[in-house]
């Protein structure tokens, strides 16, 4: 029998179900958000009733979404959802170690861009496009539901973090077909910018600057590497959320082909890797347990902090000779 389109499953499950919990990576970026989000909207379009749960929150900095009020961090025990929609989540354990979609959830739904996906869900929705938001994009499109300006805003924050401002080799032509129809719904695409990109908080300029200055590189400074400990967070009263952004930085800095941020948080030690050129950073993050894209993945390890550098320096000099 020939598989069914993954789209046709998706609207047949959707037709069936009246409840769905929708989630995203631990740590979520603004694909995990801005998707997560829509997607809630489009089920409500659907009269399927959407819980949005994040194990983590949201960063500051995404609360100013439409429905962002809406996400919640702890899921009452008795709960039980028709379908859990899990997005932007290359693996089922990135939506954190708190809750069991399985048992929750009679069917799993996986929508997501990471090319190591694993295939967790029931349902698999995998392409490779810019971000996650731009499936649940074309998944809205092929269910007829009309955007409408809060969905809009909602992918449009998505896409553009995820691209870089449409500057990542994953902007296609599809991307900015999407963005000219989001833009369609009278976006205030300047506001929106303004919110993301010039609104930094105090605390994490001042954090930027204690990470800066601390920079290490290579020999040849094509790797430039920084950390942030919980001791330097409170010396400039800073929070994990405030560190959005700076891996970038390290990023830009010329000659520079990969970024590496080291941070602690809670006793772990979590890695974040950028890459500039033809390094495949996601090769690196995988050998050490992570995973994520070509040119920006992540891993979470078991401290201490010395022993985690060392051996990501060591595992980053073996792949790039
Ligand atoms: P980040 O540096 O947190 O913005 O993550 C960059 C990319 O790597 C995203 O696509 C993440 O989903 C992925 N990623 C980050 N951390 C991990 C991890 N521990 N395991 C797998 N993928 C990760
Ligand atoms: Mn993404």
């Amino acid at each position: 029998m020939k598989e069914l389109d993954p789209l046709k499953k998706i609207k047949s499950a959707l037709k069936k179900a009246k409840s769905a919990i929708i989630t995203a990576h631990i740590d979520p970026d603004a694909d995990a958000i801005g998707s997560s989000l829509a997607m809630a909207m489009l089920l409500k379009k659907l009269k399927v009733k959407p819980v949005i749960y994040s194990q983590d929150g949201i960063p500051k900095i995404y609360k100013f979404l439409p429905w962002a009020e809406k996400i919640i961090t702890r899921v009452p025990e008795k709960l039980r959802f028709d379908l859990a929609i899990v997005l932007d989540s290359s693996a089922l354990e990135r939506v954190g170690n708190k809750i069991d979609l399985k048992k929750i959830a009679k069917k799993i739904i996986n929508i997501d861009h990471h090319p190591d996906n694993k295939q967790f869900g029931d349902i698999n929705y995998c392409g490779q496009s810019s971000s996650a938001a731009e499936e649940v994009f074309k998944l809205a499109k092929y269910l007829k539901v009309p955007l409408d300006r809060d969905m809009a805003e909602n992918l449009y924050v998505a896409v553009i973090t995820d691209t870089g401002n449409f500057r990542y080799e994953n902007t296609k032509v599809s991307t900015f077909l999407m963005a000219a129809e989001l833009f369609k719904t009278k976006l205030n695409v300047h506001d929106i910018t303004t919110k993301i990109y010039d609104n930094k908080s105090l605390a994490s300029v001042k954090i930027s600057a204690l990470a800066m200055d601390q920079l290490q590189f290579s020999d040849d400074k094509k790797i430039a590497w920084t950390s942030v400990t919980e001791e330097m967070l409170n010396k400039v009263g800073a929070k994990s959320d405030d560190l959005v952004g700076l891996i970038d930085q390290i990023r830009a800095i010329e000659g520079v082909e990969v970024a590496i941020l080291f941070r602690e948080d809670k006793g772990k030690i979590k890695v974040n890797f950028r890459a500039k050129a033809n390094i495949n950073v996601s090769v690196i993050a995988n050998r050490l347990g992570g995973g994520g894209h070509h040119k920006a993945a992540g891993v979470i390890m078991d401290g201490p902090l010395v022993n985690v550098r060392e051996q990501v320096l060591a595992e980053t000099l073996k792949y790039l000779v």
